[in-house]
């Protein structure tokens, strides 16, 4: 006779496969959020370690001022684009989003989906400053 766990979140007995941890998706996701709020350093750090990435990555293929580079490439290196810091916005209205200094524009060419690099410039602050 094997002896009942309960679930982690409310504590209920739970029934069926003896590696459940919770009764249901709602009680799993209750615990982790709780157990996310509990460690708000965790979050900062996953936001950190992915800006440094994306950084790191931006710079390593940004050996000019204004690099052409197909998305796909950065992606499979684990760049994400949701993780930006900053934003600046051209007189055409396209939105250069920044990892720090460095910068990157989506664009699809031709039916592919590309990166445009560029490195902040001094008139991109002034511009800032100025509004
Ligand atoms: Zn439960």
């Amino acid at each position: 006779m094997r002896i009942n766990s309960v679930c982690l979140h409310c504590g209920k007995e739970l029934v069926g496969r003896s590696d459940k941890k919770f009764c249901d998706p709602q009680c799993k996701s209750a615990y982790q959020y709780q157990k996310e709020k509990q460690n708000p350093e965790r979050f900062y750090n996953k936001v950190d370690n992915q800006l440094k990435l994306n950084r790191r990555l931006l710079k390593e293929y940004n050996k000019g001022g204004k690099v052409t580079i197909r998305a796909q490439v950065l992606l499979d290196l684990g760049f994400d684009p949701n993780f930006f810091t900053h934003y600046w916005k051209n007189q055409k209205g396209e939105v250069y989003l920044f990892v720090y200094e460095y910068g990157f524009l989506k664009r699809t060419e031709y039916g592919k989906e590309k990166f445009i690099l560029v490195i902040w410039q001094d008139y991109m602050g002034v511009d800032i400053k100025r509004r």
